[in-house]
């Protein structure tokens, strides 16, 4: 189960108990920042975007706007959850569960080695226009498929781009890394790499840019012109993540109002771009059950009829 707040509720929550702004980063890189295989620390502290992904039960504790509804909605989401726990399929899924479920579906299809994101995109009703997830585009084999030593003995030359297999620094730099990895594909493993953290590290940058994988959010707008289909102005997008920067703009573009997003992104994209003009969409920390607590919350044990009739008799 993951509880969470807006990323400025949360800091403002925190300054209010006495943490300074320094403490707060200090507490954000410790819980969200990289953690390397290497360091001790890495499997003692917190990982909170490992936690939000894991989840399967999200409840939202936002502010509440007055002092006598204070902690009202926590306690709703709370009943909610017990109830179905003791009566699964008492209610029906919320649309928003509905969608963030789809959304949730998709993103195992992704064929990215690191992260798996899932998207849909509906008009204002709830009705769902597209889904997508993070992948290559389509004709481009995804990094999963791919390994290391296919690329170095020349295999399997289609998925491999011109440049990596024409650049002499980059193969260089790459065969001697693989060394490495000749253990691990004696255990049978498949290989495969991130040719961004391979390119990042060949040109010493941090560059996301360099990444094969389209994002979930903007393959789920691209759906939409791809295949043809309607308008989504004023419609909503569900991702399973939050959308970054460059997926808000087109978001922002495209005219959707609404964002229910599941990992508060420590970035700006939502202070510098979605609410950087006079038509900003709203953004919702999503609330409900998805992956398996949908299926377990939401399916009941019999039909209802039946276990009326059988407790009538
Ligand atoms: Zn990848
Ligand atoms: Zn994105």
């Amino acid at each position: 189960m993951a509880v969470s707040c807006e990323d400025d509720q949360r800091k403002s929550r925190l300054r209010a108990l006495g943490y300074t702004d320094t403490q707060i980063k200090a507490m954000d890189d410790e819980e969200y920042g990289d953690r390397k295989l290497t360091d001790k620390s890495t499997y003692i502290k917190q990982d909170i975007q490992a936690c939000l992904q894991r989840s399967d039960l999200y409840i939202s504790n936002p502010n509440s706007t007055n002092t006598v509804s204070h902690f009202s909605l926590l306690a709703n989401q709370i009943i909610t959850f017990v109830c179905l726990m003791v009566r699964p399929g008492l209610i029906t899924p919320t649309p928003l569960e509905r969608c963030m479920q789809i959304a949730y579906t998709a993103k195992l299809n992704s064929g990215c080695i690191s992260r798996q994101v899932g998207a849909v995109v509906t008009d204002k009703n709830f009705s769902v226009q597209s889904v997508g997830w993070n992948d290559t585009p389509f004709g481009q084999v995804p990094c999963s498929l791919r390994n290391r030593f296919d690329l170095v003995s020349g295999n399997d030359q289609e998925a491999y781009s011109e440049y990596e297999k024409s650049n002499i620094q980059y193969i260089a730099r790459f065969t001697q890394e693989s060394e490495k990895y000749l253990k691990i594909e004696k255990t049978g493993r498949n290989v495969s790499y991130c040719f961004k953290s391979e390119y990042n590290d060949l040109i010493g940058e941090k560059n996301q840019v360099h990444t094969r994988s389209l994002h979930a959010e903007e393959n789920a707008f691209l759906q939409i012109s791809k295949y043809g289909g309607r308008g989504i102005e004023n419609g909503k997008l569900f991702t399973t993540a939050s959308p970054c920067e460059l997926c808000s703009k087109k978001a922002y573009q495209l005219g959707v109002k609404e964002i229910y997003y599941i990992d508060p992104y420590p970035g700006i994209a939502m202070t510098h771009i979605l609410m950087g003009g006079t038509n900003n969409p709203e953004l919702i920390l999503f609330s409900g059950a998805i992956g398996k607590a949908f299926h377990n919350l939401y399916s009941s044990k019999m039909p209802y009829k039946d276990e009326l009739n059988a407790l009538s008799l």
